[in-house]
């Protein structure tokens, strides 16, 4: 076709070509090596000098296919897809940096994001600094000599920080930073940070891209050269993706623009009607305009995201009661489902910091993330509704 296929369309038509069978839709490619039919087809593959299929821990059918949907959604040259969001940033790091090389991160973070950048990384002699989200002054403060690369979130899971993605392309292409952004919250359909001059975008494709729960994913996508290092990295260490999980998310893709619509609808919905229910103090989420970065937000997304927080009034054994008192979500420590989902993050994944470290944190006692799934909006609503009564003291 002559013309550029807009993104969308890209996600729903990249496709293998067809077998002998000529099928509609992709098969499932579930072989662990390729054949070749002369030693020197198989001399070529190994010796770089074509794209034949070697083994599926380098590469497959399926995984590539979901490969090229995500470059074309993000604007990226090129990519390599991993088992779960963890080893795709994991990967992104080991990859590129090395003993005395330093790393600058935001402070919220995904918590095992956090663990590696705080635990793992020192153990192999890399350096990191942790900075506030919306402190570029604490940013420009942080930059030493040796600062090779820029890792961020943006929406922050589950604070819903944003940090400001023109400012800190600007900031890493100044230094001569690699920045590095976790584009999970937002998917590419709202948010392109390449087009800020990100040099990579990692991916949980758990979450929103596969999109009903079923299966972990990961990916990385950006400049070719770094891509091509990650790799190289990976085709030795092994984090790649299952065939069968590249199947699912590619074919999750072709339905990504059509849920992520209706996810941000129903989370701008909820949010707004929480703001007046008289058991919540506050309701968090980019789109709404008491949103600190609410201005950011509108510059660099396109919607506000499906996940949304709330704050009960009535605190931390208020949280217990809510979730308790839920009928219709589930209780899970997923999000990006079809399936609406909430939980407390006092109680659970931040249970074990003491009060002021969750407090700097912005973990607040009666702190609930609400992850809008695809039901109706009034069942989601009545729900939540409900469950704020039956937990009220
Ligand atoms: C879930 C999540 C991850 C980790 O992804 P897994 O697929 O669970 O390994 C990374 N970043 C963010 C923002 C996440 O929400």
């Amino acid at each position: 076709m002559s013309k550029k296929l807009d993104p969308v369309t890209q996600a729903i038509r990249i496709q293998t070509p067809r077998t002998s069978q000529k099928e509609h839709s992709t098969p499932l490619y579930l072989t662990s090596s390729f054949i070749f039919e002369e030693a020197e087809t198989m001399r070529a593959a190994f010796a770089d000098e074509s794209d034949d299929n070697i083994y599926s821990r380098f590469s497959n059918p399926n995984v590539d296919e979901f490969i090229a949907k995500m470059c074309a959604l993000e604007g990226a040259e090129a990519g390599f897809a991993t088992s779960t969001g963890m080893s795709a940033i994991f990967s992104s790091m080991f990859a590129l940096l090395k003993q005395g090389d330093h790393l600058l991160s935001c402070s919220s973070v995904f918590g095992s994001t956090y663990t590696l950048v705080t635990k793992y990384l020192q153990r192999y002699g890399i350096e990191s600094t942790l900075v506030p989200a919306g402190d570029n002054a604490a940013w420009e403060a942080a930059v030493r000599p040796n600062t090779k690369m820029v890792y961020l979130e943006t929406p922050t899971n589950p604070q819903l920080e944003l940090i400001d993605l023109e400012w800190v392309g600007q900031f890493a292409k100044k230094h001569q930073l690699i920045l590095n952004v976790d584009n999970c919250f937002a998917t590419p359909l709202l948010q392109r940070p390449i087009d800020f001059g990100a040099d990579l975008v990692v991916h949980s494709a758990t979450k929103w891209i596969d999109g009903q729960g079923r299966v972990l994913g990961g990916v990385i996508v950006g400049r070719a050269d770094l891509i091509n290092e990650i790799y190289l990295f990976c085709r030795n260490t092994g984090p790649s993706l299952s065939p069968f999980n590249a199947w699912i998310l590619s074919k999750s893709l072709e339905t990504l623009d059509v849920r992520m619509q209706r996810h941000c609808e129903n989370a701008l919905h909820l949010a707004q009607a929480l703001q007046k229910n008289p058991h919540v103090s506050w309701v968090k989420y980019p789109f709404l305009p008491n949103h600190p970065q609410y201005e950011i937000a509108k510059r660099q997304m396109s919607a506000g995201g499906g996940v949304f927080c709330i704050e009960l009034k009535g605190g931390l054994a208020a949280g217990r009661r809510f979730l308790d008192a839920l009928e219709l979500l589930s209780v899970t420590a997923n999000l990006g489902d079809a399936r609406s989902i909430a939980s407390h993050p006092a109680s659970t994944t931040h249970s074990k910091l003491s009060d002021a470290e969750r407090q700097a944190v912005g973990i607040t006692p009666g702190l609930i993330r609400i992850s809008a799934g695809l039901e109706k909006a009034t069942d989601i609503l009545a729900d939540i509704e409900q469950a704020l009564e039956k937990s009220a003291f």
